[in-house]
């Protein structure tokens, strides 16, 4: 079968590799969609990042470069490995993509298992990934969905739980006011998760075309460019002089950071959503006077069951983030460099590994 595979710094190939199959335990997927993510592209340009160095296996996967890439990614259940009597043949299904440790409590009351030692992702520290024609994925890693959600759409499942657990983190609740500085891939689906609760959305983006993406979507109540608009006071115009009650910071950009510092209520929380390649320089003294909660959050940890009923219910609309789809010999050439490039135009590009569903 087809994969794109990891080899080094700005060299991803498409290479034929032999087909896997679903030891005990395991499921064999049929990748249909695999989105492509910023993660892929600090990989690309960047890397190896998550991606293992060569000469430094993983310690779970025991792999290093070449790697299947691709973490975000629907598809249908091909063949049950032994053990597995749950699912069958056929189901739809989307991965949460863990490589974890065997010693590590991965049930459901676990809320600290993505912080565990060793941690990576399928689709960058080994065991196959999304953008291969087929994936062998350990059963506790497979979710069931509903047919009536289209495999498309299903692919974004993935970035949206991101979405979901950085809200989560936030404390949240309906009726409050949330500020969201960046309308990229993962700020639109922090958004889009924040709508579905009944809180209020406000986003801070310099580019136009981002800012139409966030209200045509229904995602964003109100968006500003903040060059042209002080945020901070509409903010404040919004709530009464209170300020937000919450605010994500989606960019890795300091001055947004700041603006957000200033838009929270005292007592405001502050979750930090991107990946700072860079040490941060903030008011620690504001910090301490407005008494801010500022958090972290990194990928999910047990919610993909309740986003998945977010999107099953309906309650959000996966549709309009699909800007893009592309077979594996376009991932590259036409998924990266737009994403590199023109990345206003695109939200989620998505490719069908097996040219299926284009
Ligand atoms: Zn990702």
């Amino acid at each position: 079968m087809r994969a794109a595979r990891f080899h080094g710094q700005k060299d991803i190939r498409i290479d034929e590799i032999d087909t896997p199959t679903a030891g005990p335990g395991q499921v064999l997927v049929d990748v249909a969609w695999c989105g492509i993510c910023g993660t892929d592209l600090h990989e690309y340009l960047e890397g190896p990042i998550f991606v293992p160095q060569p000469g430094h296996p993983h310690p779970v996967t025991g792999e290093e470069p070449p790697v299947t890439m691709g973490h975000e990614f629907s598809g249908v259940v091909a063949e049950l490995g032994e053990g597995v009597t749950d699912l069958e043949a056929g189901d739809h299904v989307v991965i949460e993509p863990y490589i974890i440790r065997e010693d590590v409590d991965t049930g459901p009351e676990s809320k600290t298992y993505h912080l565990s030692q060793d941690m990576n992702f399928i689709g960058l520290g080994g065991h196959g990934g999304g953008l291969g024609e087929k994936v062998a994925v350990d059963r506790r890693w497979v979710h069931r969905i509903s047919k009536d959600v289209p495999l498309d759409q299903a692919a974004l499942i993935e970035p949206l739980t991101v979405g979901f657990h950085a809200v989560e983190r936030s404390g949240v609740k309906a009726g409050d006011v949330a500020l969201i500085g960046g309308a990229g891939p993962i700020g639109l689906l922090t958004a889009a998760v924040l709508k579905a609760q009944g809180v209020t959305v406000v986003m801070s983006e310099l580019s136009e075309l981002r800012r139409k993406k966030a209200v045509e979507s229904g995602v964003a109540d109100h968006t500003f460019d903040p060059r042209e608009t002080d945020v901070v006071e509409e903010v404040k115009k919004l709530t009464d002089g209170r300020g937000a009650d919450v605010a994500f910071e989606c960019t890795s950009v300091q001055v947004v950071l700041d603006t957000l510092m200033d838009a929270v209520k005292p007592r405001g929380v502050i979750v930090i959503v991107s990946i700072w390649g860079q040490r941060s320089d903030f008011d620690i003294h504001k910090l301490v006077m407005k008494e801010i909660d500022l958090r972290g959050t990194i990928a999910y940890v047990n919610n993909h069951p309740e986003t998945i009923e977010l999107v099953e219910s309906g309650k959000i609309d996966l549709a309009p983030f699909i800007t893009g789809k592309i077979g594996l010999e376009g991932l590259v050439d036409e998924g990266f460099d737009t994403l590199i490039h023109r990345n206003e135009t695109a939200v989620k590009i998505l490719v069908s590994p097996s040219g299926k569903g284009l």
